[in-house]
């Protein structure tokens, strides 16, 4: 906590309970900008702009219109009945998975492309690592008539193969990425040097509440039409406004940023958030970066990072490639330092077994990432009257070779 910040300068004095940003783009003791000098015009100008353009009327006019009539917003809150039974509480389910493309990452695609086009930029560059954060960008960029570069590692082009080509479709240039281990990590890292190239006419559309500030910010902001709408159908459903839960998975952080966004500081709603165990905390093979990350510096902004003795990041790993990240948003891990939020881990079979339960319980098949935010559901202990609003932040489809492959039992058993 910054004890010496002048209170006449900072609207987040009232520090002891303030969750947002401050007017520094720290989150208690995370976040900053710690970029290459080359890159500080390109991110001052972002800085500068983006609230002035976020909350302009041509702007929020654009970007509803799209919301609707495009990806098909409000998305339903749905009470899921036999869940709820099965876990004794009233589980809502904010249904992400029925957005265009699957999944909640849309809604900020959308935001960061118009928000391009009105810094007067042609060109759009994105890391992307199961390539779902590259596809809705190369949705938008069809959309909006906007050249579109996608990064992303060797590993994973060949690994999803259906999101290369779905980019490439939509007119994106997909560019594999060989260095380091060819995964996300080193996809981002390559489009930030692209972005050090072309700092004029480029713009650099991140996936997720991470990097240098202002994008967790921007990024959180962009998704909290998700709160925005919970809001409102709770009170139409339950008649108040507050969940006693709220609960969502964390890969960088970005559906959980806009499922908590608009009750962040209130501290009647609980917060749960499930990152990825992957065989387990203690196994070498996780991306629990709350259980054993350590302060460091990851794409531009101070967080907990998973890395060995010497600071180096270690390769993280998860069944779902959406959730295989190394860091995890500063926003979120000023929410687990003080104790704001309850980070579970949960592991790929727990997952695994929640995507089933669901598919059999309720007919809606999630996504392997928001099957860590059901795979939580067990480790929970419920009131009768508690209401959970749970995000299931995207569709399987994705995900079923995966999920047949994980319910032989030669592979839980050898794997
Ligand atoms: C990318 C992705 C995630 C993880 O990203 P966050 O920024 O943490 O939300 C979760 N769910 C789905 C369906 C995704 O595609």
């Amino acid at each position: 906590m910054n004890t010496a910040m002048n209170p006449t300068e900072s609207p987040s004095t009232a520090k002891s309970y303030d969750f947002l940003v401050d007017s520094e783009g720290y989150y208690g003791e995370f976040g900053g900008a710690y970029i290459p000098e080359i890159l500080h015009q390109c991110v001052d100008d972002l800085r500068q702009n983006y609230l002035k353009v976020l909350q302009s009327d041509d702007f929020k006019q654009a970007y509803d219109q799209l919301l609707r009539d495009y990806v098909g917003r409000p998305s339903p809150l749905y009470l899921a009945k036999r869940l709820s039974e099965r876990y004794g509480c009233k589980i809502y389910l904010k249904r992400e998975d029925l957005n265009h493309t699957g999944a909640h990452k849309i809604n900020n695609s959308i935001g960061q492309v118009l928000l391009a086009q009105r810094m007067g930029k042609r060109r759009i560059i994105a890391e992307t690592g199961a390539g779902q954060h590259g596809v809705a960008t190369a949705t938008v960029c069809a959309l909006m008539n906007m050249e579109c570069v996608v990064y992303m590692g060797k590993t994973d082009v060949e690994r999803q193969h259906i999101n290369v080509e779905k980019m490439k479709m939509l007119g994106a240039t997909v560019v594999p990425v060989t260095s380091g281990n060819m995964t996300l990590k080193d996809a981002t890292n390559e489009a930030i040097r692209d972005w050090c190239c072309h700092p004029q006419d480029t713009y650099y559309v991140i996936g997720s509440t991470v990097g240098p500030h202002p994008y967790p910010d921007m990024v959180a902001r962009l998704q909290s039409v998700i709160s925005e709408e919970i809001k409102k159908q709770l009170l139409a459903h339950e008649g108040r406004e507050t969940p006693d839960y709220l609960m969502a998975c964390v890969g960088g952080g970005s559906n959980a940023a806009g499922t908590i966004y608009h009750y962040i500081n209130d501290p009647r709603v609980q917060i749960v958030l499930a990152e990825a165990g992957g065989k387990g905390i203690d196994s070498g093979l996780t991306a629990a970066t709350i259980a054993l990350g350590k302060m460091g510096i990851i794409h531009g902004a101070k967080t907990y990072v998973i890395q060995n003795e010497d600071g180096q990041i270690e390769e993280p790993y998860s069944i779902s490639a959406g959730l295989d990240y190394p860091g995890i948003g500063p926003m979120h891990a000023n929410l687990a330092k003080q104790k704001r939020a309850i980070i579970l881990p949960v592991n790929d079979d727990e997952a695994i077994q929640a995507a089933y339960e669901l598919t059999q319980l309720e007919g809606i098949i999630p996504a392997l990432e928001s099957a860590h935010a059901l795979g939580a559901l067990p480790k929970m202990k419920f009131k009768p009257t508690d209401v959970v609003v749970l995000t299931v932040s995207g569709r399987g489809d994705k995900d079923i070779e995966t999920y047949l492959k994980a319910n032989n039992p030669e592979f839980i058993t050898n794997h």
